[in-house]
């Protein structure tokens, strides 16, 4: 399976293009959500269910693709 390793979580509300910049995570996506008329949003294992409920345009039921392999679980 290939890695993104440039590809960093847009989550949890999907900022789009420049604006992504604002978006509170910097951690590597894992995941990708399909969305109407919209890029997929990538997002890390942490907001991807915050994604699926807070950004615009997902699909419902979510289409979801596994793009990476998941980081290791981090210490609480
Ligand atoms: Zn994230």
């Amino acid at each position: 399976m290939s890695v993104h390793r440039s590809a960093v979580c847009r989550g949890p509300y999907g900022g789009e293009g420049p604006q992504a910049g604002g978006t509170d995570c910097s951690d590597p996506a894992v995941f990708e959500v399909a969305r109407h008329n919209r890029p997929p949003l990538l997002v890390c294992p942490v907001h991807l269910g915050p994604a699926l409920l807070l950004a615009s345009k997902v699909l419902w039921p979510p289409v979801i693709h596994l793009i990476a392999r998941a980081p290791d679980p981090r210490p609480l």
